[in-house]
């Protein structure tokens, strides 16, 4: 497996494959990596032959530098994965690679950031805008994977490829879960004995509102429940829970045929802030 540090490093391992027959399958990371990245990695390596993962902790998409200095680091491990998933390539720069110069252009993603992650962190979507801009031209793959866990992050590259014509083929791999429903997320690390199980309210509001939803309860009653219910546990403050559209975010009042709809919910457990989204009708 090619560890590679440098922009010069992953242009000389792509000029060093064989000419035809080649598809670069790629999955960006943050590191401190669990098995819904590993299954990102699966995906890939079933539809390409080359497969190049990287981890960088992008620090523009971080409104929150406590956030960014907290997020987890486990290098080694994430090596060790990777290598008994026979990845080929692993790119890992640091920040001055990445940014030898700050960029100064900025990416506004109109309604589909003006909602849910973009509304309560501000700057976050043209910060993963320009480093997925910026590792996508730099490995140049052929398909790149993304978790439907970050629903809004899907819409947004899924706009930056066709408005930008960057020349890739997205797939969206469904979320990984623990058995309990938690969704599986690097900061899941950060949270205590006790928090990780107040973080279970996540998974069992999206459940319950879901299966209310389906039964042809009113949203605005639901989402009533939820709220005390979020109340009531204490430690664990709701940032947002929202019905939107699958595709295009928009926050929807009610169930409306014909149209993908998503439950998308975020919230700080012992102040560590998780996400999780279900889809309600695909
Ligand atoms: P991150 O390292 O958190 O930036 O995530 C890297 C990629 O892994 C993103 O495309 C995420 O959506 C995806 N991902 C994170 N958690 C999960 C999960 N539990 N299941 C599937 N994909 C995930």
């Amino acid at each position: 497996m090619h560890i590679l540090h440098t922009k010069e490093a992953v242009k000389s391992f792509r000029q060093n494959l064989p000419k035809d027959q080649i598809t670069i399958g790629f999955v960006p990371t943050m590191g401190a990596l669990h098995k819904g990245h590993l299954e990102l990695v699966k995906k890939a390596k079933e539809s390409a032959n080359v497969v190049v993962v990287s981890i960088f902790v992008n620090p523009t998409q971080f409104n929150n530098l406590n956030d960014f200095s907290n997020y987890p680091k486990t290098l080694d491990k994430d090596l060790e994965m990777l290598r008994n998933m026979e990845v080929d390539c692993v790119f890992v720069p640091d920040s001055q690679e990445i940014y030898p110069n700050q960029p100064k252009l900025k990416i506004d993603f109109g309604d589909l950031e003006r909602v849910l992650e973009g509304s309560f962190r501000p700057g976050h979507f043209n910060g993963v805008g320009i480093v997925v801009s910026k590792l996508l031209n730099i490995v140049k793959p052929h398909k790149a994977f993304f978790g439907q866990k970050d629903l809004q992050q899907v819409a947004v590259i899924k706009r930056l490829v066709e408005d930008l014509s960057f020349d890739v083929e997205i797939s969206v791999v469904p979320t990984v879960r623990e058995e309990d429903g938690l969704a599986l997320s690097s900061r899941n690390l950060r949270l205590g004995q006790e928090d990780r199980l107040k973080s279970l309210i996540l998974f069992k509001a999206l459940t319950f509102s879901k299966a209310e939803l389906l039964a042809g309860r009113h949203w605005l009653d639901i989402r009533n429940d939820v709220n005390m219910m979020f109340v009531e546990q204490q430690g664990v403050d709701l940032e947002y829970f929202e019905l939107v559209h699958s595709n295009e975010m928009r926050i929807l009042d009610g169930l409306v045929p014909e149209i993908p709809i998503s439950l998308c919910a975020a919230a700080y457990v012992g102040g560590v802030r998780l996400i999780d989204n279900i889809s309600v009708i695909d």
